[in-house]
Formats: C-alpha cells, structure tokens, sequence
C-alpha cells in the first residue's frame, strides 16, 4: 500500500487524486488537505460567480473525494499546524496542489493607497473567502480601474458592472451583492500596458461584456491594429479581437441607452497611484512595443481612479525547506518533481496560468512520475503509516478536522439558506462553517 497526502483541495488537487486512483487502483491511500474546512479552492474562491456552470466540475471531483481510498482533511494547516518534513515521514509522496493564492504586487508608489486591491483580495471578496470577506472595498466612487488585461480583469470588470438582477443564480455572498447593488461606479477602466492584439482575454469571456443590461464595453477605433492583421493571430486571440471590433462598432447612440461605460485603454503602464489615504488617480505612462515588449515613451497623465484593482497575477506561497523558484513565483520542478517522493501540480507547478481542465493533464502526469519513482525504488519500500500515522499525530495536536461528512452538512447548511434562486450562500468565516458541520 502506498499513502499519498495532497495538500490543496482545488481542481489541481483533486485530478491528482482521481489520477492516482485510477493508476495505483486498491493499492493506494489518497489523504486530501485543505487549510480551510471547505474543498475546492478556485472552484469555490476564485470562479467568478455567475460561472455556475465552470462551479460544476466539482461534482466530478465529489465523486472521487467519496470513494473509500481518498479521505478530505479539512481545517489543517500544513506549515503551520504540520510541516512538509513531518508529511514527508508519514507519506509514501507529498503533492503540493497550493495554487497561488499571493497577487503579484504591483510594484509602483502609491500601491499602499486606500481602496487599491490585489485580484486575490478582491475576487475573494465577493466569493466569500474567510481572508477577505471583510475586505469592504468603497464602491460609492465614479471610476474604478482594473489594471490587468487577462481574464481576471474581465471577471472583475464584469462583476463591477453587473445590475443585483443579472446575478440571479449566482452563489456572489450577500455583503458583496448588497455593497455592488449600492455602487455608485459609471466608469469602469480596463487598463493594458501593451495593446488589442497583446489581451490575455479568452473570447467567450470578452464576449460576455457584450451583453450586459445597464453596461456598454467600449474601444476606441483609432486603437485597433488594421483588420487584415489580425489573419496573423491564433484562432482564438483572433475571436477576442473581433470582440474588440465590435465593441468599437457600437454606436454612441446605442452605449447611451446604459448608465455605465466599459473603457479599454491601451497601450498605458501603471507608473503610480495618486492620493492623501485613499487613491484618487492612476498616473500611467504610455508605451510603444518594442519585440513584442511594452517599452515607456515618457509621455504620462493621468486617469481619476476611485477603485483600483490589480489583476496582474498571482504567485505560489513558498514552503520553508521546498525549492523555489523566485522569478516565476512557483516551486523550482522538473515536470512535476521537486525531489523523488515531492512534488507540485497545477499553478504551484506550472504558475497562474490556464483554465480548470489544463490541471487534469498536470495532476496524470505526475502521478505517473510517483509511479516512476516507486518502480525505480526511489520511494523506499512501502512501510510508510499514511493515515493511521497522521490520525495519531492530529489526536495528539488536537487538530480539529473537518472530514467530507461534515463537509457535506455544511453545504446543505449552505443550501439552506441561499437567496431565492441561489445555489447557495456561503459561510464566510471559520467558526461559523465549523459550527455548521454540528
Ligand atoms: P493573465 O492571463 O496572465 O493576465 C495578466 C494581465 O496582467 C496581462 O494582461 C498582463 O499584461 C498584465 N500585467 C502583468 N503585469 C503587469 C504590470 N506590472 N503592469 C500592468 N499590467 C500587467 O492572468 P490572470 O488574468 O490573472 O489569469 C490567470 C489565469 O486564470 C489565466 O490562465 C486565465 O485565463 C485564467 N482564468 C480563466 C478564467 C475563465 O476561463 N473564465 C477566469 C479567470 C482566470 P502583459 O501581457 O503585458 O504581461
């Protein structure tokens, strides 16, 4: 028998555990870890909320987490309440499936600035995330500015603009219907250092902007490259620039019909935030691409900005002891292995990059490097105490653990007391989830 502890209940987290079932059969014990006594990580946390349908790959993920040999341990802290060392003793194999939870920083002055946010920080915000559920971003400004041009941007653009009843089926918590339904913001600027044919927006997504009831996206034309060079494009970026296209076809009579306005600027990097306490305005600073590479003109000004929110990327925590590498902001790995018997799947491994399913390939791939390893005898013989050791341990620490069981009492819990029309309203803090399990 061989014991495996993943630490990360999110989709990297979880097609990991489906691979190593499906691969070691009977002859494997899979141990989940999550710090926060719910699953799903990014299902839960991240997809934006009116993504009911992306939310549903976690039914595929509930089927693995019931079956015999893979158990959910909640509400456990690996580093803090249990080091990786300590696993690694108790494990025939350590996963690290941790995402990247931490915002790239936006490294300019004026980023300590009152009402400037991380994506992390603001997306868990109105996902109910315990860290940032008391967040209370001010939306009674005219204008925000969301700096970034890949899909979180667009997620956090499209939240900003949404009126309460286009959420209706949505599982947003109800803090952050109520704050966005009392928003004063007209003005939402998605600002990109470099240009329309550079976004790292996918084209379902941008198409979305189209089709909201009091915003209107808008491009200026002058923006645009000329139309035959977007034969150039893979197929894809191709549609998202189309998008683009025909947003600034709109015709102003038809953007005046919705109080609220979608800017794309172009073509301008972040230079620094501007205010007392709070920010008041974004100095940009135009730029021209230079191999592809947004390159500073010198010429700067100024939009006004009464919300600010970065959504330039996430970076992996780093693990005391665990290899990692700065610049990518990821652990140093070979495809997957970090050392024989430790390894990394999804954004810790590969960075923030990709959609839900691309970790399924990665959570495979290295089960089939764990299988290498225990064939080579890299992994030692099977003489680990996978579970039972860690029950002793956890009795013996006085872990409070949340199993799938209790899990599932707090999502009926959940259920229970959603809006009408909701899948759920989530607990936003620790104790009240760990209540609801009684
Ligand atoms: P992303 O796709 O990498 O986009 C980051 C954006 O930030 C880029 O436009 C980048 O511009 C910009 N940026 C980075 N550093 C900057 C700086 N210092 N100043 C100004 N701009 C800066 O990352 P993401 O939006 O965080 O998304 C992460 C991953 O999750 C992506 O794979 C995304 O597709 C996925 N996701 C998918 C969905 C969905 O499918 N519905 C929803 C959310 C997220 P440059 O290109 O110039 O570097």
């Amino acid at each position: 028998m061989r014991h495996i502890a993943i630490i990360g209940s999110g989709p990297a987290g979880y097609y990991t555990a489906e691979a190593a079932q499906k691969t070691f059969d009977d002859n494997v014990r899979v141990d989940v870890f999550d710090r926060l006594p719910v699953p799903y990580g990014l299902i839960r946390t991240g997809v934006a909320p009116d993504h009911q349908s992306i939310k549903g790959v976690s039914k595929r993920y509930e089927k693995v987490a019931l079956s015999e040999n893979v158990r959910f341990v909640g509400n456990v802290s690996i580093g803090e309440q249990l080091s990786i060392e300590e696993l690694r003793g108790l494990y025939d194999a350590v996963v690290l499936a941790t995402g990247a939870p931490h915002d790239r920083p936006l490294d300019i002055p004026g980023a300590n600035l009152g009402n400037v946010f991380g994506s992390a920080a603001f997306v868990g915000w109105y996902n109910g995330h315990p860290q940032f559920a008391e967040l209370d971003p001010d939306l009674q400004g005219r204008t925000a500015v969301v700096i970034g041009m890949g899909n979180v941007a667009l997620d956090v653009a499209r939240i900003l603009a949404k009126t309460r009843a286009e959420f209706a089926g949505s599982d947003i918590v109800t803090h952050a219907l109520d704050a966005l339904q009392a928003s004063r913001i007209e003005r939402i600027v998605i600002l990109g250092r470099r240009g329309p044919h550079q976004i790292m927006m996918t084209p379902k997504e941008l198409g979305e902007l189209g089709d909201l009831e009091q915003a209107s996206p808008h491009v200026v034309p002058a923006d645009l490259p000329a139309p035959e060079e977007d034969a150039l494009l893979e197929p894809g970026l191709r549609k998202s620039v189309s998008h683009l296209r025909s947003f600034a076809a709109i015709p102003d009579s038809q953007r005046a019909g919705k109080p609220k306005a979608i800017d794309f600027v172009f073509m301008s990097s972040p230079k620094a935030l501007i205010g007392d306490d709070k920010v008041e305005a974004i100095e940009v600073e135009r730029t021209q691409l230079v191999h592809g590479r947004a390159e500073g003109t010198g010429e700067t000004y100024r939009i006004p900005a009464d919300l600010v929110v970065s959504c330039i990327g996430y970076r992996t925590s780093p693990i005391p002891g665990v290899p990692f590498d700065e610049r990518a902001g990821r652990f140093a790995n070979d495809e997957g292995r970090i050392t024989p018997g430790l390894y990394c799947v999804g954004w810790a491994r590969r960075g923030p990059s990709g959609t839900i399913g691309t970790n399924r390939p990665d959570g495979y791939s290295v089960i089939e490097k764990m299988g290498e390893d225990i064939a080579s005898g890299a992994l030692g013989p099977a003489r680990k105490p996978g579970r039972a050791g860690f029950d002793a341990l956890a009795a013996e620490r006085k872990l409070d653990v949340v199993t799938f069981r209790d899990w599932k009492k707090i999502e009926e819990a959940e259920e229970r007391a959603a809006r009408e029309g909701a899948p759920r309203e989530k607990f936003v803090d620790i104790e009240a989830m760990i209540r609801a399990r009684r």
